[in-house]
């Protein structure tokens, strides 16, 4: 079976290609803003205007015509709502036009599922730390369920509104771990983990109102210590709860070293074993909903025309998942 995914929550319009469970294209067009974090209405102008050319560069890579497609997948939630359209809109489209089923997948369960099939991970916790998203996640009787959470930000958007303030441009993340690099004095911050959950808030404002006071170097590294130390044991505590020994990272900020190092630690600590999901895949892009959204075809679940439309707080919790 050839299934074509598109992806469209935020930031990125992706279109990817799956025949039987591998990829045979992954395309995809970003959109960055020029001035301060994500607008909106702009993102989703940029995905309608590349989302005509990102299929057709998706269908020549994967070598194949749009009637070879067999079935068609799209990020259907959670994300931006104006962003998520896209996919929605090219998704029920192409469904319709080419009589083929249509399966609308969760972007969040779509990170877990790559990351599992790339790393060889069976069981793990998952780490989905991205720009809107920061959860600690593990399947439990039938649903992947959501263990530990950000009350406030994602730790992904922290990192970003911290580098504003700094003037770095958006995405943030990167330079912000060169930064820490740098760094060596641990600045006291407040650590916040309550219960499973953890929040970013205040840390936020504390790192931005410490900005004349120490160097950037020793704020981002600071940052990084206690925001990572938090994720870290959320993480911890929901492996000890449930006994799993592995955790997968994955999302936009799963690229920094430093979390990934940490995670480490404890998992080998633990007599576990940390994966990180390959980097094309913790960002995000199509080729992770075509991918899941094939897996649940195969497993009886198609989205009908009525229940297609796309919801912008779709909990991963809320998602039956047949095979777990
Ligand atoms: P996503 O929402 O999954 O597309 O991820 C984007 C987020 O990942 C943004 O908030 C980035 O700042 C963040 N990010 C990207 N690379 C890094 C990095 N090396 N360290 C920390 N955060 C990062
Ligand atoms: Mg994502």
């Amino acid at each position: 079976m050839i299934t074509l995914g598109i992806e469209s929550t935020a930031h990125t319009l992706g279109v990817g290609i799956v025949k039987d469970g591998e990829v045979l294209a992954n395309s995809k067009s970003m959109y960055s803003p020029e001035k301060g974090g994500i607008h909106p209405t702009e993102a989703s102008e940029h995905h309608y205007g590349n989302a005509v050319n990102t299929l057709k560069n998706a269908l020549s890579k994967a070598g194949i015509q749009k009637e070879d497609i067999d079935s068609v997948a799209y990020s259907q939630g959670p994300g931006i709502p104006q962003c998520l359209q896209i996919a929605g809109v090219v998704g029920r489209s192409l469904s319709q036009a080419l009589d083929i089923p249509l399966v609308g997948v969760n972007h969040c369960i779509s990170h877990i599922e790559i990351g599992k099939s790339e790393t060889g991970a069976q069981d793990p916790v998952t780490l989905y730390v991205a720009g809107g998203n920061s959860q600690v996640i593990a399947s439990s009787e039938g649903r992947y369920r959501v263990f530990g959470e950000t009350i406030d930000i994602a730790i992904g958007n922290a990192l970003d509104k911290i580098a504003r303030k700094m003037g770095i441009p958006h995405p943030g993340g990167p330079e912000i771990e060169k930064m820490a690099e740098k760094g060596s004095k641990l600045i006291d911050l407040p650590y916040v983990v309550k219960g499973m959950d953890f929040s970013y808030s205040g840390m936020v404002t504390k790192v931005v109102r410490m900005l004349n006071k120490h160097s950037k170097e020793d704020l981002c590294y600071s940052f990084q210590e206690h925001a990572f130390a938090m994720l870290v044991e959320a993480t911890e505590r929901a492996m000890a709860h449930l006994g799993k020994k592995e955790v997968l990272i994955t999302g936009g900020v799963a690229a920094n070293k430093r979390l990934n190092q940490m995670m480490k630690e404890m998992a080998e600590a633990r007599g576990g074993k940390a994966y990180k999901a390959p980097l094309k895949y913790c960002m995000d892009n199509g080729a992770m909903i075509a991918y899941t959204g094939q897996k649940m075809l195969e497993h009886g679940v198609e989205t009908s025309l009525d229940n297609s439309t796309t919801n912008p707080n779709w909990r991963t919790e809320q998602v039956d998942i047949p095979w777990l």
